[in-house]
């Protein structure tokens, strides 16, 4: 995949100590590990480089550090880690003591900082909640960011946004994580909420998520709010399209097969509910739910999709001629 810096794909950097939980992430949410199998992995010592972008719509890198990173070093080219870079995530294990995790985004904060990396957002995902008790949540989600607060304050630091994220691998939580973090990285997000607005309006359709299929990442949902319940419902719809186009689809390999440009599902659910699935590039699907007397006027809807995906092609189109065009005037 060509050198660091050959693409100007923005970059999403997880970070944080040993054992917190980095590759398990990148695990389940790219490769569709299951969880228990996170068990077994070997602990990061490396920094590893994960390239998604032939399988997802989201073009990013995973940079998997090792647990303590020396700035200081002078064989750490910060430039090649940090350069570029569109998120940090930085991993604390919240079942253990998180005092040296915090000291630790300390040191990386005020390092992003005094290298300038403002385009940087940084993330910090309080992980492995699942062993915790709502309150616990709470109470753990309070202390980190009042620490991070004070240590803003205490490095002079104004600007530096910080979001924090409760996450465990063993729910959604992870995914609804990721989805925030990298509708960050999108620059036409607000362009693609509108269509999602305007499709459901027109639609009688109560709630839309464009996702990327692989990774089950919503990359634009539209204004409403979003439940979890919603949100789960849509990435399972997913999980069940692909499963059934395993087994029944006709071609024999490869991950891509079970999605493709035929690719639509309806499901009616036993409350009334539909759940509406379409294609909408190669990476890319729409999931909606509708009560099921607004599925009545099914040809309207599927009319009104036809507008939409018309839609975020021009809008992807766009993209791909502007960014031709920002490396046909970039010297080599
Ligand atoms: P890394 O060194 O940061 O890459 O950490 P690993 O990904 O190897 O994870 C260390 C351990 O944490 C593994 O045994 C995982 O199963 C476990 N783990 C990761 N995420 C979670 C989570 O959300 N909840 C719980 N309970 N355990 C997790």
């Amino acid at each position: 995949a060509g050198g660091p810096s050959a693409d100007n794909k923005p970059r999403i950097l997880l970070m944080g100590l040993r054992r917190s939980g980095k590759s398990s992430i990148q695990k389940v949410v790219f490769h569709k590990m299951s969880p228990n199998e996170t068990l077994f992995l070997e602990s990061t010592s490396k920094i590893i480089r994960d390239d998604i972008s032939n399988s997802s719509f989201v073009q990013f890198q995973i940079w998997d550090f090792p647990g303590q990173i020396n700035f200081f070093d002078p064989t750490f080219d910060s430039d090649l880690i940090f350069g570029g870079c569109g998120a940090l995530i930085f991993v604390i294990d919240a079942q253990t003591d998180f005092t040296p995790s915090l000291a630790i985004l300390k040191e990386t904060l005020k390092f992003v900082y005094a290298e300038s990396h403002s385009c940087m957002s940084c993330e910090v995902f309080i992980h492995k909640v699942d062993g915790l008790s709502d309150d616990a949540k709470m109470e753990v989600n309070q202390q980190m960011y009042q620490t991070v607060i004070d240590d803003l304050e205490e490095l002079g630091i104004k600007h530096l946004p910080v979001s924090f994220y409760l996450t465990s691998i063993y729910d959604h939580s992870i995914f609804e994580a990721f989805s925030k973090v990298v509708q960050k990285l999108i620059p036409q997000l607000s362009t693609l909420e509108n269509l999602l607005n305007i499709f459901i309006s027109n639609s009688g359709i109560e709630k839309a998520f464009l996702f990327d299929v692989v990774s089950k990442i919503y990359i634009a949902t539209d204004s409403s709010p979003v439940d979890m319940q919603s949100y789960e419902l849509c990435c399972d719809m997913i999980d069940v399209v692909i499963d059934i186009s395993c087994i029944y689809g006709d071609e024999e390999e490869g991950d891509t097969s079970a999605f493709d440009q035929q690719s639509q599902s309806v499901i009616k659910l036993n409350n009334a509910t539909i759940l509406y699935l379409r294609e909408v590039n190669k990476f890319l699907a729409l999931v909606c739910i509708l009560r099921e007397d607004s599925y009545d006027r099914q040809g309207l809807i599927d009319y009104n999709f036809h507008c939409f995906r018309k839609g975020i092609h021009q809008v992807f189109e766009l993209r791909n001629k502007m960014a031709a065009l920002a490396s046909s005037a970039a010297p080599n």
